[in-house]
Formats: structure tokens, C-alpha cells, sequence
């Protein structure tokens, strides 16, 4: 006999498993939703699996704090106008050009539409406060973060009637014919499933998360980096499309990184966890050496490419060293610096070498020279005669106490990802599958190619989003023996 809690789930089991829906969602986070409320405001029956337990949804999304819109003219919190081509240079300028030109003007141009309909949807916003001003007039910052936005896309997607299934992991994706038929999950407490759809959004992030294959693209070293976001994201669907010959975008080396204090935890840290004092610093690797120019540029400009300049260092650590006066010249950080009256002390407690680490910072402090210190800008105070430079912000490290911070790269997202047309349609050996679209981190690769612009994540993930769930229910509705491209 079965007992009644076993009962009921697998009543509930077969409620899922018994039925064709409209449109399967694969993945909780922002892609995902913006998806299932657009699908399920066109009258679909929409699904999410969601591979995090109910505490976790999300994904990276719930990290999020604001995401970049051209407007142009004020609009909401954003001041001013940021128009389409100033934005369109700025993504030139940090992908190098490696970007698909179409795509990334379609994201950013609907970007303006989607600022309205996120309020309309439970989104609220506030202006930019202390240490992000500079952001106020392109990036749109969520009240409460992403956590916030998420909850507020879970209950509008409830409100729609979307059916939502936590610790829904989706393993395989079927296709026959250049057709999605069902999905093969693994729901926790239940025996492996499948369900049927007429159409499929797929938006489960990139694999960051599965450090294995981190460490196939990167090379051993990737497994000393930290995961700034959720550990579901493990490119399950992602490998699973691509060993079925879906079309792919991007490098599997290339992906959004960042300098974090190496104390934070393997997965999950978050925002938080970021370290903004690398200007005002001296950063030496394990064995006391310099190896780039700290104050080449202001932090928003170069703490991404500082992920990847700490990945190249022995056993993927590095250390920024500052000083007294230079303590409160940055977001504090969430975990307190080591602390010490001597460079010597602070070098042990650190586990570097103590007299490397002094006779870097002496060859520092006498390559220093006189000039206006201004912290919030380019002051060109430089040093001379020692390699590397400092272009920017260079002051002896004189004054005790001395603080002492490790970094280690933590990986954002991925870019390596599939390869969807401007409708969020995948494709396999060069042609459109006939009921499957991408949305978010797992096709962020076809605007991203390299580089990052802050903010930018939400947008291809909102843009495309709600382009997937339209165009999804489009092809729910034509039906599912439609051929219609
Ligand atoms: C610390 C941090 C801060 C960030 N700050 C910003 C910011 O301020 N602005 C910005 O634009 N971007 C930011 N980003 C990047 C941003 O989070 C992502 O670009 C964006 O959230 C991606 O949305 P998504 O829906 O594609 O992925 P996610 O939000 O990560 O959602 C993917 C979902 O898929 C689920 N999933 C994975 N595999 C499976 C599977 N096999 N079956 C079922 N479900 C699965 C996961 O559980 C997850 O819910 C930040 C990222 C991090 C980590």
C-alpha cells in the first residue's frame, strides 16, 4: 500500500506528467521568467523547472543589483538619455568588437521597452546611491536587488497561473526531427520523468558552476577559482544541446571574472564579496611580485579584467597590500582586511614571503613621486623606474597600520553558449529548430564574445526573454504540427 505522502506526490507527479503543455521553461532565474509571464499572458499553459530547491531560485539573477537601458530622455530612475549608439560603442569598446551587431542592437534598443513593462511586471527601482553615481544615468538599480526582481516575477508568475517545479533537474532535451517533443528531469523525491511540450524556452545558464568542465577549458588552474554565483548552474542542457549538434556561440575560455577576496565561499558569495581596493594598492602575487599596473584605469573600467590577471597567477592568488591612508578610499569589503603595524607582519600573516614583499614595496615607495593624489579620477600620479608602472593613484605605502587583502578570480558566467536568430530561435547544423528557444547566460555568448559591460547580463537575459515566451507561444498556438520556421 502506498503510504499517503507518497500518494499525493506522485498525484502531483502525474498532474505534471500527464499533460502537453504550452511551453516548457528550463531554468528559474530572470531569462527564464520574463519568458513564462510573457508565454503565459499570451494564454499558454506554461511550466518552469527550476533545478534549485525553492530557497535557491533564481540563479546568478537573485545576485543581481541593476541592469543597463537606453532611454532617451529620462525614464524611471535613469537620468538624462543614454541612446542606442553611445551604448552600442560602449559594448565595442569592452568585447573588442566581438559581438554580433544585430543582436546586440536588438537587446539594446528593446531595452527602453523593457524598464516599463519589469515595473508593470512587480519590478521597482531606485536611483543609484553612494559609490554606483556614476551608473545613474545608464544602469537602472532594483529596490532589493535581484532578489527582490525574482520574487516579484515568481508571484506575477503565479498570479498567471504558471506551474512552478523546484528541484527539477532537466537532463536531457529531446529532439527528433529538428523537434522538441519532452524533457527528461530528475525532480527530487521523485523517479525520473518526462514532460511533453508543444514548444521549449531554454534558460538554464551558463556551466560555470561544473567545475570539471571549467577545468577541460581553462586547464587545472580552474579549480583554485570561485564561483560568484549558484552552483545549479552546471551547463547540464547546455552539453546536452551541443552533443546533439546545436549550433554554438562564443569561447569556452572566455567568461565574465572578477578579482574577489579569496575567503569567500567556493559558490554563491555574491556581490559582496567583491574587492574595490586594487587602485590604491600594491598587488603582489605568492612569491611578493608585482605583475600589472593597479591604476591603469578606475576600478569600474578594469576590476573585470582582474579575475583573469590573478588566474595567471601561481596557484591563482594574489595579494593587495595598502596602507593607513588609503583605508577608506573603497567600498569596505565583507570581510575585514589582515591588519598589521609592520609590512613584515602583515607579509607573514598573509603567508608571503616578508623580505620579497619588503623589497617590492621599497622599490615601489622610491619610484613614487610628487603630485595631486585624486582618488575619484585619472590623477596620472605615476610612478617611475619600476616595472610594472603605476599609471594612476601611486602613493608609498608608508603609513601604518598596513592592510592586507587575498584575491582569487571569481567566475560570473560563461559565454560559451547556443547559438540562437533574433527571434531566441536555436539552431542545429545550421537549421532553425522548429520549437526551441534560448534566452539568458546559455546564448549570452552570441552578443558577448568577449569582454563585459556592467548591467548588461539582465538586459540580454531580459530582451531575450521575452522574446523566447512570445515567439514560444507563437509556436504553442500554430501548434505543434506546425512547420511554420
Ligand atoms: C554576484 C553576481 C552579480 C551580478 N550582478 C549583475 C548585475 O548587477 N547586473 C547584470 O546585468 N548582471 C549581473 N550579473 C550577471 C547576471 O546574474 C546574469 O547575467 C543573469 O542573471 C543571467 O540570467 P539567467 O536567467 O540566464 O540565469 P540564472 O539567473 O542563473 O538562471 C539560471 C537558472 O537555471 C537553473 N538551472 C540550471 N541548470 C538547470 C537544469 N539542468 N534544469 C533545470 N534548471 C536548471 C538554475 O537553477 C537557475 O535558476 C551578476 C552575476 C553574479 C553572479
Amino acid at each position: 500500500m502506498l503510504g499517503r505522502t507518497a500518494r499525493r506526490r506522485r498525484e502531483a507527479l502525474s498532474e505534471i506528467t500527464d499533460k502537453v503543455w504550452d511551453v516548457v521553461v528550463v531554468g528559474g532565474g530572470n531569462a527564464a521568467l520574463c519568458a513564462a509571464i510573457e508565454a503565459a499572458e499570451a494564454g499558454c499553459r506554461v511550466i518552469i523547472l527550476e533545478g534549485a530547491p525553492k530557497t535557491y531560485r533564481g540563479g546568478n539573477s537573485r545576485h543581481t543589483r541593476n541592469f543597463r537601458c537606453m532611454h532617451q530622455g529620462p525614464l524611471s530612475v535613469l537620468t538624462d538619455s543614454y541612446e542606442e549608439d553611445e551604448y552600442f560603442n560602449d559594448l565595442l569598446l569592452v568585447t573588442k568588437g566581438n559581438t554580433d551587431e544585430d543582436l546586440a542592437r536588438l537587446a539594446i534598443r528593446t531595452s527602453e521597452s523593457c524598464l516599463p513593462w519589469m515595473e508593470a511586471h512587480g519590478v521597482r527601482f531606485q536611483p543609484s546611491l553612494s559609490g554606483t553615481l556614476s551608473l545613474g544615468r545608464t544602469n537602472a538599480f532594483f529596490l532589493g536587488g535581484g532578489k527582490a526582481l525574482v520574487n516579484a516575477y515568481y508571484n506575477t508568475a503565479a498570479d498567471l497561473g504558471v506551474e512552478v517545479v523546484y528541484e527539477a533537474q532537466v537532463k536531457h532535451v529531446e529532439i527528433e526531427g529538428g523537434r522538441f517533443q519532452a524533457v527528461a528531469v530528475e525532480i527530487a523525491g521523485a523517479a525520473p520523468c518526462r514532460v511533453e511540450g508543444r514548444t521549449i524556452v531554454l534558460a538554464s545558464g551558463g556551466f560555470q558552476g561544473d567545475i570539471d568542465w571549467l577545468a577541460r577549458a581553462w586547464g587545472p588552474a580552474a579549480r583554485n577559482f570561485l564561483i560568484r554565483g549558484t552552483p545549479y548552474n552546471r551547463g547540464v542542457v547546455l552539453k546536452d544541446m551541443l552533443d546533439q549538434g546545436a549550433d554554438t556561440v562564443g569561447d569556452p575560455t572566455q567568461c565574465h571574472a572578477v578579482a574577489i577576496d579569496g575567503r569567500a565561499p567556493k559558490f554563491d558569495g555574491g556581490i559582496v564579496t567583491r574587492l574595490d581596493c586594487v587602485p590604491f594598492s600594491v598587488v603582489v602575487n605568492k612569491d611578493g611580485e608585482r605583475f600589472y599596473d593597479e591604476g591603469e584605469d578606475v576600478w569600474p573600467k578594469r576590476y573585470a579584467i582582474w579575475g583573469r590577471l590573478v588566474a595567471a597567477q601561481p596557484d591563482q592568488v594574489a595579494y593587495s597590500i595598502i596602507d593607513a591612508k588609503s583605508s577608506t578610499l573603497f567600498m569596505p569589503s565583507v570581510f575585514p582586511a589582515v591588519q598589521s603595524d609592520t609590512l613584515e607582519g602583515l607579509a607573514e600573516q598573509m603567508g608571503l614571503p616578508a623580505a620579497k614583499v619588503r623589497e617590492t614595496v621599497d622599490a615601489f615607495n622610491a619610484a613614487c613621486r610628487e603630485g595631486d593624489f585624486h582618488p575619484t579620477e585619472l590623477d596620472g600620479l605615476a610612478t617611475d623606474g619600476v616595472e610594472p608602472r603605476k599609471t594612476n593613484w601611486a602613493r608609498p605605502i608608508t603609513e601604518p597600520p598596513f592592510y592586507g587583502y587575498s584575491l582569487r578570480p571569481g567566475v560570473t558566467f560563461t559565454y560559451l553558449g547556443l547559438k540562437v536568430d533574433a527571434t531566441a530561435r536555436v539552431t542545429m547544423e545550421g537549421q532553425k529548430l522548429k520549437n526551441v528557444w534560448a534566452a539568458g547566460e546559455i546564448m549570452a555568448g552570441s552578443i558577448l564574445g568577449e569582454g563585459y559591460l556592467a548591467g548588461f547580463g539582465m538586459t540580454i537575459g531580459t530582451v531575450f526573454g521575452r522574446i523566447a515566451g512570445q515567439e514560444a507561444a507563437k509556436g504553442a498556438t500554430r501548434g505543434v504540427n506546425s512547420n511554420a520556421a
